[in-house]
């Protein structure tokens, strides 16, 4: 590991302008990530920030609106066990749960899982020198090389490494808003724009300046808490990343008919992967085993595998029947 120096924030503002002076200081939080990387050497920052003593763990509702905000310090584990999650936003609550470990959990927050970077082991380790997104122009190790894990939805011949959260699914079905302050005032990101797909610059992966700090994420008011799912297939029960994963919600009709549908995929694409030419497919339809897997063919539509991993293009189709099922059922 390089030397680096240590500060703990003050405030949201002061720590801005610190990242604005310094381009190679990181913020830490549960550090659950970040860590792990500069361990490996390919994180290197100059100047870690301690975010963890500013105000920003709270969990509330939001004004009037029926949604709720949830601090970007908030940890993983307190998002999920929170009543106010559990009774409106299960979808999130089942993803936060089935990613990592308790303990990781425990740590992580809201704002670090937004940031999760890639697990591609080329990237991972800088013995390796073709990889893009760690060195930009070394070219791409995974593109020939072992690719069981990466995407077979937007991406590039520059990158086609996968998102590695479970948390980002949800919050993509979700709708949800990224709550964002930086020495140019505030802003917010819709969860869409947040993450970026690689075209020929894999190394940035968000619309995040790098001076800007994430203080929040707000969830807007649901019509589907009830009849949503979240299905992760991985390779062994529990501390995996997903082979691929679903994240759908279903709002039903007094009639028993869909009325808004929504499809995200993880562990498919650079990003979490929102279905949107699938979902109004499912709109005022009756939910049926057909009707799911043609949303399936639909949100399939442009899907590219590789040598190892074309599989997953079959298994996406078949996860997105059955997640779409058991929102169905669930309510
Ligand atoms: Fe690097 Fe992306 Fe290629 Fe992996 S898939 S080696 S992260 S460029």
């Amino acid at each position: 590991m390089i030397p680096f120096s240590y500060t703990r924030a003050t405030d949201v503002d002061q720590t801005t302008l610190q990242l604005a002076s310094a381009p190679r200081a990181k913020c830490i939080g549960g550090g659950t990530n970040l860590l792990d990387l500069m361990k490996m050497g390919v994180e290197t920052p100059e100047q870690l920030i301690d975010v963890n003593p500013l105000p920003l763990a709270k969990i509330e509702e939001i004004d009037g609106a029926g949604g709720l905000r949830i601090g970007a310090l908030a940890r993983n584990s307190d998002v999920a066990e929170h009543p106010l999650v559990i009774k409106r936003y299960p979808l999130l609550r089942e993803a936060l749960l089935s990613g990592a470990s308790p303990q990781l959990r425990n740590m992580a927050t809201v704002g670090g899982n937004l940031l999760q970077r890639t697990r591609c082991p080329y990237f991972c380790d800088p013995a390796f020198p073709a990889c893009n997104k760690r060195k930009p122009g070394s070219g791409c190790g995974a593109l020939e090389g072992f690719n069981r894990m990466h995407a077979i939805l937007g991406q590039s011949d520059h990158c086609i490494a996968t998102h590695p959260s479970d948390m980002c699914v949800a919050l993509a079905a979700l709708d949800a808003v990224i709550h964002v302050s930086g020495p140019q005032g505030k802003r917010e990101i819709p969860m869409r724009e947040f993450h970026r797909l690689p075209a020929n610059t894999p190394e940035i992966e968000t619309t995040l300046h790098p001076s800007e700090l994430i203080v929040a994420v707000d969830l807007p008011r649901l019509g589907f808490s009830e009849n949503s799912a979240y299905i992760k297939v991985r390779d062994r029960a529990s501390y995996a990343f997903a082979v691929v994963s679903v994240a759908a919600g279903l709002e039903m009709t007094s009639e028993g008919s869909i009325k808004t549908a929504r499809i995200a995929l993880g562990g498919v694409a650079h990003k979490p992967w929102r279905a949107f030419d699938a979902e109004p497919l499912l709109i005022g339809k009756r939910p049926n085993a057909e009707v799911f897997a043609q949303a399936a063919e639909m949100a399939l539509a442009g899907a590219r595998g590789y040598k190892q991993n074309k599989f997953k293009i079959e298994l996406a189709r078949r996860s997105i029947v059955r997640a779409l099922a058991v929102a169905a059922h669930a309510g």
